[in-house]
């Protein structure tokens, strides 16, 4: 029996690195207002049909869907965006103008091809600012994920923005792209050409080099925005240079899905390989409505949890690795062995250390010895001795230092 192809086992050797990282998301997160929300794995198909877009990647090629027992289509979330629209509408988490600030951590599942950085079960995570249409709003959101990749000490990011404008602007840009790129019919390659039918703006960010040749003299938006554009989009900028956050211009930067408009954004990093995008994301000011909600206009993020790992190995920033503090020590007798587990109990109740205790009747030296390779701070022994006399023998593993102490006398137990 092996796990599906494109999944992983996350093992106990790797977990603190994701539980460092989850918690600098929630500090992060709490420390902007942003709170968190769990949405369930599966959603209606339709959920993302309707937002994400029938002809994208995610809804044409990747997404696993099934019909469920009582024939439902179902669909395990390839993104969170629209299933976060969808509990706000269905939850009213933006009633009367509220503002809600919203993020998520989880997995996300898409039918790929995988390799380095990209799997068929990944995680993901993101925040949504739902309720402002502010350039304030977007500068908000792009802050947050500066700010974290500063907190992470990921040094190796750039910031890449573009503006999708207006519907009606993207609307008329779309057709000067179809007019433009029809000229190239024979020289496109097959995905371009079958895009100019259905998302010709994704043609703009093709890999193939034949298409990157041809698009690059292809017509640009940034030349033909209107002012509601062009002002939301300046003002977002001057502001982040107001707040001395660098980031590049990418006038090829369309990001695959539907529901964009005005700013959107990707995070690359250099330690990556091909995947190169740690995060990505947008405003949607469109979307509720498209879900049969009130106007409300929105911006967010998501950033792929295991790039950002892949991205923090690169750079060797050290990891915070959470073992056991203390290692309590019985042997020989059952006295001992029982005041272990006793003094264990008392201790895990009354102090925030974490320790663990031999479950193997194993000798005083199996048990040293393990405590020094789990890179345990202090043993404490309670051997037959110790045990019949209420006290106990602290050592300080790294130094050698040790005392004894009476079991009743908690205070100052770890002061060697
Ligand atoms: P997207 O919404 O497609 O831009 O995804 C946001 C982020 O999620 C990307 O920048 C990646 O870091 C991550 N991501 C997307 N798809 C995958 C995948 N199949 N495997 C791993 N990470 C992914």
């Amino acid at each position: 029996m092996q796990s599906i192809r494109g999944t992983k086992d996350i093992l106990p050797l790797e977990i603190s690195s994701w539980h460092a990282l989850e918690q600098i998301i929630r500090l992060l997160t709490s420390q902007y207002g942003y709170q968190e929300i769990r949405t369930p794995i599966m959603e209606y198909a339709e959920v993302f049909k309707r937002s994400v877009g029938e002809e994208t990647d995610i809804v044409g090629k990747e997404m696993y869907t099934f019909p469920d027992r009582g024939g439902d289509a179902l669909t395990l979330r390839p993104e969170a965006t629209a299933s976060v629209v969808r509990a706000a509408i269905q939850h009213n988490l933006t009633a009367q103008q509220q503002i809600a600030r919203l993020y998520y951590v989880g997995p996300f599942f898409r039918y790929e091809r995988p390799q380095k950085g990209r799997q068929r079960q990944f995680h993901q995570f993101g925040c949504e600012l739902m309720g402002a249409a502010t350039p304030e709003a977007d500068v908000e959101i792009l802050t947050l994920a500066h700010d974290f990749m500063i907190s992470l000490g990921i040094q190796s990011y750039q910031l890449q923005l573009n503006t999708l404008a207006t519907p009606t602007v993207r609307q008329q840009f779309k057709s000067s792209l179809v007019e433009y790129f029809s000229a190239f019919q024979t020289e496109l390659s097959e995905e371009s050409k079958s895009r100019l039918s259905t998302n010709p703006l994704r043609i703009l960010d093709s890999k193939n080099p034949g298409d990157k040749a041809i698009s690059e003299k292809a017509p640009s938006l940034l030349d033909m925005l209107d002012n509601e554009s062009k002002d939301h989009f300046d003002a977002v900028l001057s502001m982040l240079d107001g707040l001395g956050i660098p980031y590049s211009i990418n006038p090829r930067l369309v990001r695959g899905l539907d529901y964009y408009s005005h700013t959107v954004f990707e995070i690359t990093s250099t330690s990556l390989g091909s995947q190169d995008a740690l995060g990505g994301g947008g405003r949607y000011d469109h979307l509720f409505e498209q879900f049969g909600g009130k106007h409300t206009p929105c911006i967010g993020f998501g950033f792929g949890m295991e790039r950002l790992l892949i991205a923090l190995a690169a750079e060797n920033t050290p990891e915070i690795q959470r073992k056991a503090d203390v290692y309590i020590i019985g042997f020989e007798t059952n006295e001992s062995r029982s005041a272990v587990i006793q003094f264990a109990h008392t201790l895990r109740m009354s102090s925030k250390k974490n320790i663990i205790t031999d479950v193997q009747n194993r000798s005083l030296k199996a048990q040293m010895k393990e405590a020094d390779k789990l890179g345990i701070e202090h043993a404490i022994i309670i051997g037959p001795d110790e045990a019949i006399a209420g006290t106990c023998i602290v050592k300080h593993l790294k130094t050698g230092m040790q005392y004894t102490k009476k079991r009743s006398d908690l205070d100052g137990l770890f002061e060697v």
